[in-house]
């Protein structure tokens, strides 16, 4: 395997090698399989809490596809420099543009421009909050390309260049995108076809209907003195669905007022 084409994880091998491919090869995409494509210095990091249970899972059967790209294959010179001082000066590092170009140019070679069908995405804590709608859009797609920043983030120009939304884990600031990538495509790989086992859980979760999930109870049925709800050991389903509706309402509006008006408007 060369360094300076994806590393792919899970069944789905990539076809790595640099002379121009036979017409009889396998495409390069498996059609069907959802891919995530993440452009990062740290490739090491992947599939990372992917790998494990359902999404592990699903990676290996070949439901979905992971390719990492190490943004260092594309750096400058004889020690492939990244990254370089901010115009205008001030503290840190800021990731080059024409060395995001090229690895963005490889990521996305073969995938759609349409970003309905394929969203390219750089992570950031400027970007819009990230939601389950967005994970709903993303696994309607057929695959996603991430860009995942260090330092100080990454030259303005090639952002604008691609037309590259920025997409936020939340309103803090971490040390790279690597996490936040991860956090992303969980939420997003769950949703596809027979990934879940249970396909109705992912209707009834929170967030679904702009609700948040109501509280679950499993066995011992008395813990440290505490009883489970009496209704829902009744086995009356209709009561069961209304204590649990209650309790979904009453939790949004206590807990996240944001949603629960939301909701209302
Ligand atoms: N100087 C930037 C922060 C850079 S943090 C600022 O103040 O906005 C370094 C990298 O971590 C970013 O380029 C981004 O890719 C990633 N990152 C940090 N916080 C993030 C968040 N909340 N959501 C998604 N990515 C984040």
């Amino acid at each position: 395997m060369t360094d300076d084409l994806p590393r792919s994880h899970g069944r789905l091998k990539v076809q790595v090698t640099l002379q121009p491919r036979d017409l009889m090869e396998e495409p390069r995409r498996v059609k069907g399989a959802w891919e995530a494509r993440i452009v990062t210095l740290f490739p090491e990091a992947f599939p990372g809490v992917l790998g494990l249970s359902l999404t592990g899972k699903a990676l290996d059967q070949g439901l979905w596809r992971l390719e990492t790209l190490d943004l260092r294959t594309f750096g400058e010179g004889k020690h492939r420099n990244v990254d370089d001082t901010p115009a205008g000066g001030g503290a840190g590092m800021v990731l080059r543009a024409d060395v995001v170009h090229r690895a963005l140019r490889q990521a996305m070679s073969g995938a759609p421009m349409d970003r309905a069908r394929w969203p390219v995405v750089y992570l950031s804590p400027r970007g819009r909050p990230f939601d389950q709608a967005r994970a709903r859009g993303w696994a309607a797609a057929e695959g996603v390309t991430i860009l995942c920043g260090r330092f100080e983030g990454v030259d303005q120009r090639v952002l604008d260049h691609w037309g590259i939304e920025e997409v936020s884990l939340g309103d803090f600031v971490l040390t790279g995108g690597e996490i936040a990538a991860q956090a992303m495509i969980d939420a997003t790989v769950r949703l596809l076809p027979n990934v879940l086992g249970n396909a109705a859980s992912t209707e009834e979760e929170s967030f679904s209907d702009g609700l948040l999930e109501h509280p679950q109870f499993t066995r011992p049925a008395v813990w440290e003195g505490r009883e489970i709800p009496p209704v829902l050991m009744s086995g009356h389903h209709g009561e069961i669905e209304k204590w649990r509706r209650a309790e979904r309402e009453r939790l949004t509006q206590e807990r996240r007022p944001d949603l629960w008006e939301k909701r209302k408007g």
